[in-house]
């Protein structure tokens, strides 16, 4: 059925569908698997023209993962473990977006997926229970269940830079990079936001550009990944049952097991403080960590990110090594963060980023003593200084874990916006559902492990779990599911108290949702990863009972 209005598009409403799935990145296309072999007729709606959803976007210069390859994938396939080689130790952006191609590929997943599309509406029908999407191209469906796997950190922020629209040349977001590359070299470029995406470009782009003018509001945490081949260590960790491994990796607190390396210093055991260590142990073993790379620095002692005086030790570490780097003492200096906690905000990865400051054709400009004043067609003009730029660069951060959700604000029961239920807290039970929005479900929501778990595995479980969900409702004859306020409460209170015990919520960043101007201040992850997920399981186990309520079936008409 199409109409036309003077005011509306033309109304393509495509065949009812059991379950739309938002987004085609590893949480989307995972769940095209799943729910797939469950009999359920799919929908899937993606805003990119292809799959890998953040592998899609974010295909900027020097873009890795930050978590080992042979953990940052997925799991469920014994086939796809035993085929896929990754060329190396942190793969690259391209390499990873091959890897979603393939298993696209693999396993069918793109043939109910529209690219191209963006869901810009969902609203909830009280009597028949069913969701109606509507998409930027003028589709309709309407689904029973919908799967948001909008992403947590796929909502870029266009940042409030004075007179940015006066910038004649190119700008161009690190999150939405040109597939087909820029050119840069013998270019003069401005670049903005220092967090994981800019320490990732910033080395590359200085390479390729005439002259790099980096733009540093706040100084960041950052370790060497030393990438390369898989270190020895891991290999030995992972043994020949690669599928064992991997699977076992669901019992891990982050999603992945560290291969400490060989060389560390007999005097280490895990589960210390740091403060049980002399000064020179405690240097011993930073050092062993630090020169293997990669983030197995952070397990050197269990107390970093909750005991203040461990993570001033630890945190003047870094800036020794970054002293040790930077030639200059001044632009050392200013690289060394000194107003958060180490690890408090998500940990950076980097390749030669603090070594790329001795380079001849680098400066770096601190704009918190010298805030931008405005930008003008060729230039950025911070503390009575212009900077002439040819093209600009923002790495500026994205509307976390919400951002995604509210652009397509779900209208639920009543009509009742969630930009609404939002406004002062972002209210969700087990961080995958809310109360008043019957059959929708998240992945890696706020109140999920989200990037605290490797979220290739986290999306697998989660999406597990809604696979169970839908069964169960199928086999009971119960309609519409949603959790109760009281358990979203629960649910809040929980969290919140965890992270009360951890240095995190004493820092402005992502985690906090302090790097949004106006946004709930909030903790957004459950700290437990594994215990996490067990939960949930434990909840599927009992029949989706503690916390939920279901009502019997309207028109519901999913045959699993
Ligand atoms: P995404 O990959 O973000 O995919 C969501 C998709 O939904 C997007 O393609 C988006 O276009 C689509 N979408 C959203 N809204 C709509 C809509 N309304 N209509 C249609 N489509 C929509 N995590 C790690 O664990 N390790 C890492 O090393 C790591 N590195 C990262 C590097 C970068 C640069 C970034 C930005 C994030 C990184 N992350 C990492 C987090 C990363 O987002 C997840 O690991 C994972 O890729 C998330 O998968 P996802 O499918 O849940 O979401
Ligand atoms: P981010 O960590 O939020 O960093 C954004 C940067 O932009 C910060 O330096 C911020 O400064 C700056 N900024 C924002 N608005 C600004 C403004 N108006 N003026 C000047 N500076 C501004 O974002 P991100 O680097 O994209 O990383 C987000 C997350 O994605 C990471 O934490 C990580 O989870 C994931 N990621 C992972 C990898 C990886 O290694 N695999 C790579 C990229 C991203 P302030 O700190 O002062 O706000």
């Amino acid at each position: 059925m199409s109409r036309t209005t003077s005011e509306s598009p033309v109304r393509d409403t495509i065949p009812d569908a059991d379950v739309v799935i938002v987004g085609a990145g590893f949480g989307g296309l995972y769940a095209h698997y799943r729910l797939r072999q469950l009999g359920l007729t799919l929908k899937g709606f993606e805003a990119a023209a292809g799959v890998g959803g953040t592998w899609w976007w974010n295909a900027y210069p020097g873009a890795r993962c930050d978590v080992e390859s042979l953990d940052y994938c997925y799991s469920f396939s014994e086939e796809l473990l035993a085929e896929w080689e990754w060329s190396e130790r942190f793969a690259t952006q391209p390499e990873i977006l091959r890897y979603a191609n393939h298993v696209a590929d693999r396993f069918d997943l793109r043939r109910d997926i529209l690219f191209d599309t963006r869901i810009t509406a969902c609203n909830f029908d009280d009597d028949t229970d069913r969701w109606t999407v509507e998409t930027d191209t003028g589709k309709r469906v309407s689904a029973c269940f919908i799967v948001a796997a909008s992403g947590c950190l796929s909502a870029p922020i266009l940042p409030d830079i004075p007179r940015i629209e006066s910038f004649a040349g190119p700008v161009h977001y690190t999150s939405a990079w040109p597939h087909e590359g820029v050119e840069l070299s013998g270019k003069r470029v401005g670049f903005i936001g220092t967090g994981s995406s800019g320490i990732q470009a910033i080395p590359i782009v200085a390479e390729q550009a005439g002259h790099l003018t980096v733009f540093q509001r706040t100084p960041n945490f950052s370790l060497p990944a030393k990438n390369g081949p898989v270190p020895e260590p891991k290999r030995a960790l992972i043994g020949p049952d690669y599928p064992a491994y991997a699977r076992s990796n669901k019992h891990t607190p982050a999603g992945y097991h560290v291969a400490m390396p060989e060389e560390l210093p007999d005097i280490w055991t895990p589960g210390r403080s740091a403060l049980d260590a002399t000064p020179e142990e405690r240097e011993a073993i930073w050092n062993a960590l630090w020169e293997s790379g990669g983030t197995g620095f952070t397990g050197s002692y269990i107390d970093l990110t909750i005991n203040p005086e461990s993570n001033r030790l630890v945190s003047e570490f870094v800036h020794s090594k970054i002293r040790e780097i930077v030639d200059d003492p001044e632009t050392a200096d200013r690289l060394c963060p000194t107003d958060h906690p180490f690890a408090s905000k998500r940990l950076c990865l980097d390749t030669d980023y603090f070594a790329t400051f001795n380079r001849a054709n680098v400066s770096l400009v601190d704009i918190k003593a010298t805030p931008i004043e405005r930008i003008t067609a060729d230039s950025v003009e911070a503390g009575g200084v212009s900077h002439p730029i040819d093209i600009l660069v923002l790495a500026t951060g994205f509307d976390a874990v919400s951002g995604s959700m509210l652009k397509i604000n779900p209208k639920g029961r009543g009509g009742h916006p969630l930009a609404d239920k939002w406004g002062d807290r972002f209210d969700t039970y087990l961080g995958m559902m809310i109360a008043g929005y019957p059959n929708l479900f998240m992945i890696h929501g706020p109140g999920a492990p989200g990037v605290l778990f490797t979220m290739p595995l986290g999306g697998e479980r989660h999406t597990a779990w809604i696979a169970n969900c839908i069964r169960h409702l199928d086999e009971t004859g119960l309609g519409a599911i949603e959790p109760t306020e009281e358990a979203e409460a629960a649910w809040d209170r929980e969290i919140t108290s965890m992270a009360e015990r951890t240095l995190y919520m004493r820092t402005n960043s992502w985690y906090t949702g302090a790097n949004v101007p106006g946004k709930p201040r909030q903790f957004l992850a459950h700290l437990q990863g594994s215990k996490y997920f067990d939960r949930i399981n434990a909840i599927a186990d009992e029949g989706f009972v503690d916390g939920f309520v279901s009502e019997e079936r309207r028109s519901v008409d999913a045959s699993v």
